[in-house]
């Protein structure tokens, strides 16, 4: 007897922003890899269903999960409450934090407290975005400029027309890897964040699948292997 057909297993359409590395990043063969998409992989094979990656806008994401266009969010999204009445969140798979960062020659930020009257460059729906937000609100920066994708909020900055950037602090540390002598992180990270993957409200089966499989790779130690093979960017 031959085994079951691949076809057999439901496959799941993956929303991905893939230019946010060392989580999600297209390869030079045109593929989506990091450690999102390896670690999600891992889970499907655990709990015998496909994925297929879609490269989209991180601000899109949530409406596309939400209209039926995706099934999985895949994305380094953080886990917050407002966004918890949107979606349904998997337990966390990883803990990270929003960190600042401005250009390589500039000395005058040193930190959060430095930003009176800046300009802050920030990723459009990011929680980097909605930390701007809340200090421009508190009066303290003065203009944000967004962007649908990080490498476009350090082009602001390299060019002068931002004065920081706000965004998750292993992403930002692997374009500075990529690129050294840009820009630089200043000051301590600004909070810590737990990032989880997104299934649609409601979706308990494969919320349950998702999360049974983070646990079997947890434990099989095949997701320290990952953790310490991220993808070169
Ligand atoms: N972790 C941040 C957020 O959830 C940024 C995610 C991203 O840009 N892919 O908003």
């Amino acid at each position: 007897e031959e085994s079951a057909p691949a076809g057999e297993m439901p496959t799941y359409i993956v929303g991905t922003e893939a230019q946010f590395p060392p989580f999600e990043i297209v390869d030079s063969k045109g593929n989506v890899v990091g450690f999102d998409v390896d670690l999600l992989n891992a889970i499907a094979e655990d709990q015998g269903f496909k994925v297929q990656y879609l490269d989209q806008d991180f601000a899109g994401l949530i409406p596309a999960l939400q209209t039926g266009n995706i099934d999985i969010i895949a994305s380094g999204m953080t886990i917050t409450e407002e966004r918890e009445g949107e979606v349904d969140f998997s337990e966390p798979y990883i803990t990270a934090g929003l960190a600042l960062a401005v250009p390589i020659n500039n000395e005058e930020i040193q930190s959060v407290d430095d930003l009176k009257g800046k300009t802050v460059a920030v990723q459009t729906g990011s929680t980097g975005f909605m930390k701007a937000e809340e200090l421009k609100e508190a009066g303290v920066i003065a203009k944000i400029k967004d962007f649908p994708h990080v490498n476009e909020a350090i082009e602001e900055l390299k060019i002068g027309g931002a004065d920081a950037m706000i965004n998750d602090l292993p992403v930002t540390e692997a374009f500075i890897a990529a690129q050294p002598g840009v820009i630089k992180i200043v000051g301590e990270p600004l909070n810590s964040e737990s990032y989880g993957f997104a299934v649609r409200t409601g979706n308990t089966e494969l919320l349950q699948k998702i999360n049974a499989g983070l646990e079997n790779v947890k434990a099989s130690g095949e997701y320290d292997e990952l953790l310490t093979n991220l993808p070169k960017y």
